[in-house]
């Protein structure tokens, strides 16, 4: 793969700019990242701490939801009928043992559901609250398992609604009351300014032994030391925070809660997504099939090696009060 590193944008400023993670504000670098998804012709910038080595948006824009339009944005887009019999296939294979369940698992993963289910312990009665719920698609999914306590908080969503008794409150955390055996942000953290915050009224609402699943982008990775400002999981300016595995350890210090387990998710996306973006293409463009194909082996097997060797580019982050 082409060493990209040459051309990636950085800015010479006068000072260094603060890390909003750490506060470290000595030799940071600031790097420019450009909108991608949409192709929107904006760029921002981005500190690089030098200390947590977490890479955070200088100026986020004033107006956020004009980069979540309601067409375009994957969280909140309707689902096909078939593609919902598929996940109801695809849900019903992690608990059970019915042949080919474990072939589903496999090729059709869930980890959303599977770190959520774990997390919980395999019990129905947990009380779960997911963080950045989109369209409630996982907590259908637990739905789906049994599980009956399930609340979902999204800024996104116009209005509160109830489906089926699973309750999606539109909003953020502040707006939450009640006591929560698992919390989960699934790919949620990162689209905040202040994840300190956040991870700080989570801890609030955690009943005794309850767990926290972090499941976030990774900087520290081989998609981002190859592609760098390709890197598919920069997301300008959505993506407020790429963190690092240091970064994520100081933020969950702040909110006083305790790591007790990383582990790597990443899948092939990272590689061919990342490919389309260095080609100049939208990731909904009629090439994808194309790019998902081409390597296909490859990247599973580079996945896998990068996620055994804790450089994948998504991670799992258990927490617990401290
Ligand atoms: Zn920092």
């Amino acid at each position: 793969m082409e060493d990209s590193k040459k051309s990636i944008e950085t800015l010479n400023t006068a000072s260094s700019p603060i890390c909003p993670i750490c506060g470290n504000e000595e030799d940071n670098k600031v790097m420019r990242f450009e909108e991608k998804m949409f192709r929107m012709g904006e760029e921002f910038d981005y500190v690089d701490c030098k200390c947590c080595s977490a890479i955070s948006i200088i100026h986020p824009p004033a107006n956020l939801s004009r980069y979540y339009p309601k067409s375009g944005y994957y969280s909140i887009l309707k689902k096909s009928g078939l593609r919902q019999i598929l996940m109801h296939l695809r849900d019903l294979a992690y608990v059970t043992g019915y042949p080919g369940a474990s072939l589903i698992r496999k090729y059709l993963p869930n980890s959303a559901l599977e770190t959520t289910w774990l997390a919980a312990g395999r019990n129905r009665n947990s009380r779960i609250l997911d963080v950045g719920c989109g369209d409630g698609a996982l907590l259908k999914s637990l739905a789906r398992l049994g599980m009956k306590d399930l609340v979902g908080v999204e800024p996104l969503i116009e209005q509160d609604q109830n489906i089926g008794g699973i309750r999606l409150i539109s909003g953020d955390l502040s707006g939450i009351k009640g006591q929560f055996d698992v919390i989960t942000f699934h790919h949620s953290l990162e689209h905040v300014q202040h994840p300190q915050t956040v991870l700080s009224q989570a801890r609030e609402l955690l009943a005794p032994a309850g767990r926290i699943v972090v499941r976030i982008p990774s900087r520290d990775s081989l998609a981002y030391l190859t592609y760098r400002e390709n890197w598919f999981q920069i997301d300008a300016p959505r993506h407020m925070c790429l963190h690092s595995h240091r970064s994520i350890g100081v933020v969950a210090d702040q909110a006083r809660l305790k790591i007790t387990h990383i582990d790597c998710d990443s899948r092939p996306m990272q590689f061919w997504a990342s490919d389309m973006y260095r080609a100049g293409l939208l990731l909904d463009s009629l090439e994808q099939k194309t790019f998902r194909r081409r390597h296909r082996r490859f990247y599973r097997d580079l996945a896998k090696f990068a996620n055994r060797n804790g450089v994948g580019d998504q991670i799992i982050v258990q927490l617990v009060a401290a």
